[in-house]
């Protein structure tokens, strides 16, 4: 029986890449010392994996950057804006497609960047254009390979498939179908086989995770021609789908012709039985067991069975055991977190652990469950308690959650009675203005937070600090004329932890670092058991900063459904479960902060839109659960109280009767950079409350002038009534400096005022 893995984290269980890339970047270190981290990674991870038990382990799933880029660089794929003239993609101009600006080169405008299937993961969108050129060029996986061969490592090379890569690939300039590109791209994908086969790969794993989403027909066809091609070159094809179910793509491919299939069993164990089905006698299947995408412990046991019927099936030269994908979504170890208590880290698999796993299962296969049996022990037991700690499972929030009835899920009164008692309170003039939430956060500001954190400063000097910060930025929103302030979120240094930290149910992890994109890494929270809220979030800030000032404050929260979408979530639960408790939660803060005589409160939903589901028929579900979550955790509050949302995007148009039905009196989100597509979801849906659409990009250090801004509301006001419309960035400003923010705030005011005289 094979064990084997499909990716590991390539940061390093230091961040060891990060500091690296970023040194270079500054101008710090040479590339050779930037090339001699990668490799010595490369050669830790291997030999770890090696080390495991693993009998291949994976070349080809590190990257200095994006795994799609690695591709778009092996293919000549580069925007004609960065002037390349052909030959290598050298590095620096690797990072201008990623970054815009390397060490050496012109800068240009960077690649657009995008979550990688329903991950928190960033890829590189490959630009592509009519009558694309394909040439190989870069040799960075050969080089790669070598180097395992080098170390005398089984290796499998890994590879995004063809199909895969032009699906997430953009056409640009004049309109096309991506699908004319194919026989030039699958040329140089028999290149890289060819190369590969000469190398001495016995393996390739070829990543084609679009075969469990919707796929149009003609790309199914696709399929089918371009697998047919590969047959020739002499190199066995692991064809690997995860993070989903292939369902109505099962036929085609278990019907492909490659040596072998890999499924993903934990997001989708109901696949098995027609996978045994379906698969031809002389392929391989292997099964991905192990949780790529969380963090919890497997059960084992229950892995053992499936293999188990597997093997009946096939006999146990053909099939192997995985990971269910690349464990690039999880953190590298759980050995340094000596600060979680023993019962949690019992719970906890990273990385490291979720191999020691397959190794696991592979052994009891092989040698007889006797062999493992301590290990399997020990496994049972980290379920069971987990089954039945009273930590996890509190009768009281249950018992909370039994009691929700539909009426907590309405407003009182619909908008349309709802609005003249906000108005009359409010007391706003037309096109108000207002920010969405953080000011600057400068060094000062970190510095406390962290003096605070290490013990240096006290609580009192702490909250003193805070006050102070709080107190100038309202006086700098009242200079500029804004209409409704807010505190600008200088204590929280992240949207999702600030919260977390505070709720019963969440833990924190002080190493779990996976890559977000890039050199950016990001530590999210793990939802262990159920959630409450043990004492009231934020109000003590809320209320001092509306002491501070006659005009309205906004309330601040993190909304129920980007808690849940940006944390590891327990795995024992639906998520709509976890994600109503949340909302709980969240529903009492809301009302403590109405109680203490705050009359707006705005909920941000920063992450709704990005967990939509790989497949459409899953939307409406999720749509449906998400939007209760919203509506609990916003609609205890009284009809004359006002309750805002804020989304980072502006694609709507697919989604805008879900976004509809969350009933927030103000809706707030991005449009400076798309302000087409505003326009386009508002076509045929009116959407019925009020909103604001973003003015500003946050995401560039240009200032807008009035007339872009009040060029872009006039825009905004050919499909929303005047009346309706709010004044606003696209997003938080934590990331600008105050220099930025005071002109565009000034000109975003004065911008209203021209808006209230011309309508
Ligand atoms: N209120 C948050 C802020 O202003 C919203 C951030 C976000 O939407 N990502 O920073
Ligand atoms: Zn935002």
């Amino acid at each position: 029986m094979i064990a084997h893995n499909l990716g590991f984290p390539r940061i390093g269980a230091g961040r060891e890449l990060k500091f690296a890339l970023e040194r270079y970047w500054r101008g710090e270190t040479d590339l050779n010392r930037l090339e001699a981290v990668g490799r010595d990674l490369r050669e830790r991870h291997w030999r770890q994996q090696q080390a495991a038990g693993l009998d291949w382990v994976p070349v080809g799933d590190f990257s200095f950057y994006d795994q799609v880029l690695d591709h778009s660089a092996m293919f000549g794929v580069v925007p004609e804006r960065f002037g390349w003239e052909g030959g290598q993609v050298g590095i620096d101009l690797y990072f201008r497609m990623a970054r815009g600006r390397a060490p050496t080169g012109a800068p240009a405008a960077a690649c657009e960047m995008t979550k990688w299937f329903d991950t928190n993961y960033h890829y590189l969108v490959p630009e592509v254009v009519k009558g694309q050129r394909f040439a190989l060029s870069s040799h960075r996986l050969f080089d790669q390979v070598a180097e395992a061969k080098a170390l005398g490592m089984p290796f499998k090379p890994v590879l995004i498939g063809p199909l895969t890569w032009l699906w997430l690939a953009k056409g640009k300039g004049e309109p096309f179908d991506r699908l004319t590109l194919l026989n030039g791209l699958l040329k140089v994908y028999g290149e890289v086989l060819e190369r590969l086969a000469e190398a001495g790969a016995e393996w390739v794993q070829m990543d084609e995770p679009v075969l469990v989403q919707d796929l149009p027909t003609a790309w199914k066809q696709a399929f089918e021609s371009a697998y047919h091609r590969f047959q020739s070159v002499p190199v066995k094809i692991l064809l690997t789908t995860y993070f989903g179910a292939l369902d109505e793509n099962l036929s085609l491919a278990a019907g492909l012709p490659t040596a072998g299939l890999h499924v993903d069993l934990v997001r989708a164990p109901h696949q098995l039985p027609a996978v045994l089905d379906r698969l031809p006698p002389y392929k391989v299947l292997s099964l991905g067991m192990v949780d790529g995408r969380n963090v919890w412990r497997s059960d084992l046991d229950a892995a053992l069975e499936k293999l188990t019927l597997a093997i009946d099936r096939m006999g146990s030269e053909r099939v192997w055991v995985a990971p269910s994908c690349s464990l690039l979504h999880v953190p590298v170890d759980l050995e340094p977190e000596q600060d979680l208590d023993e019962e949690l880290r019992g719970w906890l698999a990273f990385a490291t652990q979720k191999l020691h796993e397959v190794d696991l299962l592979k052994r009891a296969l092989e040698e007889g469950a006797e062999v493992v049996e301590d290990e399997l022990t020990r496994s049972r037991r980290a379920i069971e308690s987990r089954r039945h700690s009273r930590r996890i499972h509190r009768p009281e929030v249950a018992k909370r959650l039994a009691a929700v009835s539909e009426q907590m899920l309405r407003r009182h009164s619909p908008y349309a009675e709802r609005r003249p008692l906000q108005r009359a309170r409010l007391k706003l003039p037309r096109f108000p203005t207002t920010t969405i939430g953080s000011f600057p956060q400068t060094p000062a500001i970190r510095k406390a937070r962290r003096d605070r954190r290490e013990g240096a400063i006290d609580e009192t000097t702490y909250v003193a600090f805070m006050r102070a910060e709080i107190a100038r930025v309202v006086q700098r929103q009242e200079a500029y004329g804004l209409d409704m302030l807010v505190h600008g979120e200088p204590e929280r240094n992240d949207m999702v932890e600030y919260f977390g930290e505070q709720l019963e149910g969440f833990a924190f992890t002080r190493f779990g670092w996976v890559q977000s994109y890039g050199s950016r890494c990001v530590k999210p929270p793990i939802i262990y058991g159920d959630v409450s809220r043990p004492a009231p979030m934020t109000v003590d800030y809320i209320t001092y900063t509306q002491s501070l000032t006659d005009r309205p404050v906004k309330g601040m929260l993190t909304g129920p459904v980007t808690l849940l979408n940006w944390s590891y979530v327990r795995d024992d639960q639906p998520r709509s479960v976890i994600c109503m408790q949340i909302a709980l939660a969240l529903r009492d803060e809301v009302l403590d902060l109405e109680a203490a005589g705050i009359k707006a409160i705005q909920i941000d939903e920063a992450a709704l839109r990005e967990g939509l589901p790989l497949r459409l028929s899953d939307w409406q579900r999720y749509l449906e659960w998400t939007v209760r979550a919203f509506r609990l955790a916003s609609s205890g509050v009284r009809d004359e109280t006002q309750i805002h949302t804020h989304m980072c995007y502006s694609e709507f148009n697919d989604i805008i009767d879900a976004i509809a039905e969350m009933d927030a009196d103000v809706i707030t989100i991005e449009t400076s950079r798309s302000q087409m597509e505003l326009l386009d979801a508002f076509v045929d849906f009116e959407y019925p409350n009020e909103i604001g659409p973003g003015v500003y990009d946050i995401h560039s250090p240009n200032i807008p002038t009035v007339e872009e801004m009040v060029r872009l509301m006039k825009l905004a006001a050919q499909r929303i009534p005047p009346d309706r419309l709010w004044v606003n960035p696209d997003c938080g400003l934590k990331t600008r400096s105050w220099n930025e923010v005071e002109p565009t705030l000034r000109n975003m005011v004065k911008a209203a005022q021209v808006l209230r005289n011309e309508f």
